[in-house]
């Protein structure tokens, strides 16, 4: 553990904290949250690790870090944390600070789906997955994984060809628009 004024001078841990609103600092490494993760097999950096990172202030490797997209905010770590922390707000918060830092990632892909799917929520109020995904294509280049995939899911009309409007469109839009406005003023 950091000593008291390494603790104390941690900016990282303040911003965090602050940001997030939960207790980085409570977190005595259990484990717990890492042992629920879904995506846990696929990360590098665990749930886990990313607090004690946060502790000792490891700004740059975790914001760089690809796993704090990978993350899907499903909350399985936040509800096992004996500590209350809510790790997936701290995940979100981390996704921020990386996005207004502008920091550049090894692996952008689980940055460019976030983007691709917070848009098309943001434009239909419900996910419109085709053109998520061809947005999402067109930001990673990436345009031959999947495809035989997606032909197969056409063909069985798992995939519309039309974004269908959600009916709370409108509050859904609203939502972000003061999740934008909240963040100016941090
Ligand atoms: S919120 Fe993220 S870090 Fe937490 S269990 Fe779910 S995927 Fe893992
Ligand atoms: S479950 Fe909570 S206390 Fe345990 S390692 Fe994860 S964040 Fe830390």
């Amino acid at each position: 553990m950091p000593d008291t004024l390494e603790w104390q001078n941690n900016t990282f841990l303040k911003e965090v904290e602050r940001r997030s609103g939960t207790p980085v600092s409570a977190c005595f490494q259990c484990h717990k949250c890492s042992t629920g993760c879904p995506i846990g097999p696929d990360m590098d950096l665990l749930s886990s690790q990313v607090m004690r990172m946060i502790h000792l202030g490891e700004e740059l490797q975790v914001l760089e870090s690809q796993d704090i997209w990978l993350c899907a905010s499903c909350e399985a770590c936040t509800t096992r944390c004996p500590m209350q922390i809510d790790i997936a707000v701290v995940m979100d918060s981390l996704r921020m600070m990386a996005v207004e830092r502008k920091v550049e990632l090894p692996n952008a892909r689980g940055e460019q789906f976030n983007r691709s799917f917070l848009q098309s929520v943001s434009r239909n109020g419900r996910v419109f997955e085709l053109g998520m995904m061809v947005a999402y294509k067109l930001r990673s280049r990436d345009f031959f994984t999947d495809a035989e995939k997606t032909g197969q899911m056409l063909a069985k009309g798992k995939l519309s060809l039309l974004p269908k409007k959600s009916g709370s469109a409108r509050a859904v839009a609203d939502v972000f628009r003061r999740a934008e406005e909240e963040e100016k003023k941090r």
